[in-house]
């Protein structure tokens, strides 16, 4: 039997690109959308056109009730995932000054609250069977800050400091646990941005792409990264060393 990945936030964007990646890599995948049903199901047939397994997963990272209600009985009639990808994630900016209740929460319980109802949901098995691997989808602005993000740093920090902390409590399950930073990726979330006058700031002088950040979590969930964990690998085109 294939061995199990699920992607948050996998009907567009990076996720999609991962959850392609990992079908690719022989993973059946389970395609969490939020809003996008139509392009997380379009999504799982492209996979299985190309032979590989897949099934659309409609729930809000942010809502508890709704992850376990989506979750728990996928994971009684298939077992716990062997790969979790928390990569769902939204950005509502503005100055801090500015920034209200809604824009704080909303953003810190979809982005850090979302790693914490999905994980835990997926860690029973997991830590049951001994093996696993968890991989979080942080930011460079998690890292380095910008102004502007207040909010979406914090909550892409917090993925960091979650996924160290979890890393040490469950390597002795031998289950890693990784984060992935981007820098500016090309998709819906940056396509407001001036990406010409970004991309200057970038090293490598150019976005980078959903594929190249797929590449990255598909080393860490496998075989070859089973003595990686707890680290944060930069895939930001130079912006952050
Ligand atoms: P995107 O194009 O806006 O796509 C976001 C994805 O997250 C969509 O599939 C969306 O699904 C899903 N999502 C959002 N809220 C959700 C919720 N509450 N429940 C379930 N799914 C939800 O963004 P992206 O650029 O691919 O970003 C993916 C991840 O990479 C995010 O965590 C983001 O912070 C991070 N990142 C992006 C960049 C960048 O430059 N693009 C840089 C650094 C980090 P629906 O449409 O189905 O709701």
């Amino acid at each position: 039997m294939s061995k199990i990945a699920l992607v948050t936030g996998a009907s567009r964007g990076i996720g999609r690109a991962i959850a392609a990646r990992l079908a690719k890599d022989g993973y059946r995948v389970w395609v969490n959308y939020g809003r996008s049903k139509d392009e997380a199901e379009s999504l799982c047939s492209e996979i299985e056109s190309a032979g590989g397994s897949a099934v659309p997963v409609g729930f809000d990272v942010g809502d508890a009730e709704a992850v376990k209600a989506a979750l728990e009985p996928l994971i009684d009639s298939e077992g716990a995932p062997d790969v979790v990808v928390s990569n769902a994630g939204i950005t509502r900016d503005g100055l801090f000054a500015m920034t209200g209740h809604d824009e704080w929460h909303g953003v810190i319980n979809t982005n850090l609250g979302g790693f914490y109802h999905v994980t835990k949901v997926c860690l029973r098995g997991m830590l049951r069977r001994r093996s696993g691997r968890i991989v979080a989808i942080s930011s460079v602005s998690g890292q380095a800050g910008n102004p502007g993000q207040v909010n979406y740093s914090a909550s892409k920090a917090g993925l960091i400091g979650a996924c160290k902390s979890l890393a040490k409590e469950i390597a002795s399950r031998k289950i890693t646990v990784n984060v992935v930073a981007p820098g500016f990726v090309e998709t819906d979330m940056v396509k407001e941005l001036p990406k010409e006058e970004l991309a200057k700031a970038v090293p490598l002088g150019r976005f980078g792409t959903p594929d190249e950040i797929a590449a990255a979590v598909s080393f860490l969930a496998g075989d070859e990264a089973g003595y990686i964990t707890g680290q944060v690998l930069g895939v930001n085109g130079g912006m952050y060393m």
